[in-house]
């Protein structure tokens, strides 16, 4: 018998914008409201509103608090929703922040295109011209403050493991999915009785083994899994960060250097502090300073003491006995724009992480443009770097940069540090498949661009038999 409907508004064939509707007789249920980043035209896309009922909705479940999964929710209560918001109890308190951030952004960017002073940069590769401003489409704002105001009135957060009822005959629990601070898979119990059926979303993943995060939750069984496939065709470099990042370290504080590492403030940035901490500890961090410049970076780090249940077993057992595995003397945060230009002038051999870590706004561009030109600089570059941008020129040998005009030589030194993805690799996802004890009748791949959806399919079909399906997106999937 049918458990429902599955419509896939975004994350179908690409790594954002994720949206999906489960439908079943008798609820209406939408599973994150995430933002489409990338290239103009993408962002353009967040603008269009879903073809979601949204006055039908009995409820709206965030898996985590990255802007793709939840940056769109408070443009929900304009499109008609009156229903309870679900997710887990430190992701809503982180998306407060979240969502009040993007409002203050989209407002700053709507007035810089309105009046021609938008912010820009690029990174020129040897041989290209330089040129002017890039078109920018027209700004959107999606939402303000009221909105984010009125969504964080509707959210219920939930602690992990704990089912809660959220429409007629369906019930959540979520599970930790050790992807970022707060960040759960959301297990659906649909029916009653004998006839229940389990309808599990992986949500993003994060990897086995993290040296920081816990390592996700292993399901025993669902009927139907949504999962996500973002390393679906890449297998882990066995490279230790962290032997990478002492070499970064020690040459910074013998040369005098400045290193700058631009990263997303959820995620990669407690990563790193947790294995700059590390460092300090085996006695490998030679004084150096550390800046976070970044405040959402400084909430994911309390959002860990606060709730040490998304901490690997090291970490964890350090903060119940009253430790900091993210402190140490030389860590500073920067909670001001006037700190952080302070920051530029005073750093002789220390590290900054600041965002974004596709290099494409925020403080880290100010770093670079002030330091991109200095042989005594590093810049740190790990991660997905969206094709032709910033950091993605800047790896391949870049020799210019261009900030609002202004073209200057290139002459920092450049550093790839591999292993500090927050998402799981092929072999992890196979990992998390083997652990069900019966095999799920249906398994739908979202959230991956085509070729890592067909690798992973591919690899699931031939080692545990399960054949998938590559949902397209806005089109119905009867489950
Ligand atoms: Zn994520």
């Amino acid at each position: 018998m049918s458990i429902g409907v599955l419509e896939f508004h975004g994350a179908a064939g690409e790594v954002t914008g994720s949206c999906t509707l489960l439908r079943t007789d008798r609820a209406r249920i939408l599973v994150d409201f995430g933002m489409f980043q990338g290239t103009p035209a993408d962002e353009a896309r967040n603008a269009v509103a879903p073809q979601v009922d949204f006055a039908l909705l009995d409820a709206i479940v965030i898996t985590h608090a990255h802007i793709d999964h939840c940056g769109r929710l408070a443009m929900a209560t304009e499109l008609g929703f009156r229903g309870r918001i679900y997710c887990t109890t430190a992701t809503h308190e982180l998306l407060g922040r979240v969502l009040r951030s993007s409002a203050r952004l989209q407002r700053a960017r709507f007035y810089e295109r309105a009046n021609g002073s938008a912010p820009w940069s690029r990174a020129l590769m040897p041989g290209e011209a330089p040129g002017g401003p890039p078109e920018f489409p027209t700004a959107h704002r999606l939402f303000d403050t009221p909105e984010v105001r009125d969504t964080m009135e509707r959210i219920e957060g939930v602690p992990l493991d704990r089912e809660v009822k959220i429409a007629p005959h369906v019930a959540l629990t979520f599970r930790n999915a050790g992807h970022i601070p707060g960040a759960a898979s959301a297990e659906f119990s649909i029916g009653v009785g004998a006839a229940r059926k389990t309808v599990l979303f992986s949500g993003d993943l994060g990897p086995d083994r993290s040296a920081l995060l816990a390592t996700p939750h292993r399901p025993a069984g669902a009927d139907v899994v949504i999962v996500e496939s973002t390393n679906g065709e890449r297998r882990r470099d066995a490279s230790d960060p962290e032997e990478t990042l002492a070499g970064i370290v020690a040459r910074a504080a013998e040369k005098k250097e400045k290193v700058i590492v631009p990263c997303f403030a959820l995620g990669r940035a407690q990563l790193l502090v947790h294995r700059f901490a590390r460092l300090r500890t085996r006695e490998l961090m030679r004084g150096l300073n550390v800046y976070v410049d970044s405040p959402m970076a400084v909430h994911g780090i309390e959002a860990l003491y606060k709730h040490p249940e998304y901490l690997a077993d090291e970490p964890r057992e350090i903060v119940r006995a009253g430790g900091a595995p993210l402190w140490f003397p030389e860590l500073h945060y920067v909670l001001s724009k006037r700190e952080s230009m302070a920051i530029d002038r005073m750093v002789h051999g220390g590290i900054i992480l600041a965002g974004s870590g596709f290099m494409d706004a925020g403080p880290v561009m100010r770093h670079l443009e002030e330091s991109i030109n200095r042989e005594d600089c590093t810049v740190v570059l790990s991660g997905y770097q969206p094709e032709g941008g910033f950091a993605w020129k800047l790896q391949r040998g870049a020799d210019r940069a261009q900030f609002n005009g202004k073209t200057v030589p290139v002459r920092a030194r450049t550093v790839r540090v591999e292993g500090l993805s927050g998402h799981a690799d092929q072999d992890d996802l196979m990992k998390w498949f083997a652990g069900f004890v019966q095999k799920p009748a249906r398994v739908l791949i979202n959230h991956g661009v085509d070729s890592a959806r067909a690798a992973l399919a591919g690899r699931l079909k031939t080692e545990l038999g399960i054949e998938c399906t590559l949902p397209a997106r806005d089109v119905p999937i009867e489950i």
